[in-house]
């Protein structure tokens, strides 16, 4: 698994460094706010630990699953697979997500999130790739890890075909690997 990563982008001791790092910020945005932290799934499970652990406030956890509605993935139409599960309505609510590529996951969970009536919906993802974005998405992140150059990344959640994922750090590919 090692071998197929051409070159680490973000390693262990950096990824858990910005993490401590953001979760100082969130302990200090969400102190008193009882807040509901919503990861999207399956990307996010790694960082999710992780966060969560950092944000040390009262909170509840909840996970949605996206998917691109079936094999029309370019157009970018998204559906609910799994829904939370806690009320959102008057609730601070954090979105946990791992990457910000193209915006059509983001903006799909955004707006079905902010349907359900929260006191306030914020962003949080440990990637940021502005490169990706499609034009008129014009959502921001309000807590950003890193921004990347455009490549394919993998570990530390991210996926190639549902490998990878349990990297600790976060890399690229070699290009041989996608041919397995
Ligand atoms: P979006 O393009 O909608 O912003 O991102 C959708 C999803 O595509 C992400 O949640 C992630 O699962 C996947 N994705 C986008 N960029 C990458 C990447 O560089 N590597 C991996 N493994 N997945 C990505
Ligand atoms: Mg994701």
């Amino acid at each position: 698994m090692e071998n197929d990563i051409q070159e680490i982008l973000l390693t262990e001791e950096q990824i858990q460094q910005r993490i401590r790092e953001l979760g100082e910020e969130l302990t200090k945005e969400y102190e008193g706010k009882d807040p509901v932290i919503v990861g999207v799934l399956k990307g996010v499970v790694v960082f999710y630990a992780d966060m969560i652990r950092q944000i040390k406030v009262p909170c509840q956890m909840d996970f949605m699953w996206i998917s691109s509605y079936a094999g029309t993935c370019s157009t970018g139409k998204m559906d609910v697979k799994r829904d939370v599960s806690v009320d959102l309505k008057g609730r601070h609510v954090l979105i946990l997500e791992d990457i910000y590529d193209t915006g059509n996951s983001l903006d799909f969970t955004y707006k079905h999130l902010m349907s359900k009536e929260p006191a306030s919906l914020k962003i949080c993802t440990l990637l940021d790739k502005p490169s990706g974005r499609k034009p008129g998405i014009t959502l921001q992140a309000d807590y950003v890890g890193f921004t990347i150059p455009s490549a394919f990344v993998v570990g530390y959640g991210l996926d190639f075909d549902e490998h990878y994922r349990n990297l600790p750090y976060v890399g690229v590919l070699k290009p041989e690997a996608y041919e397995k």
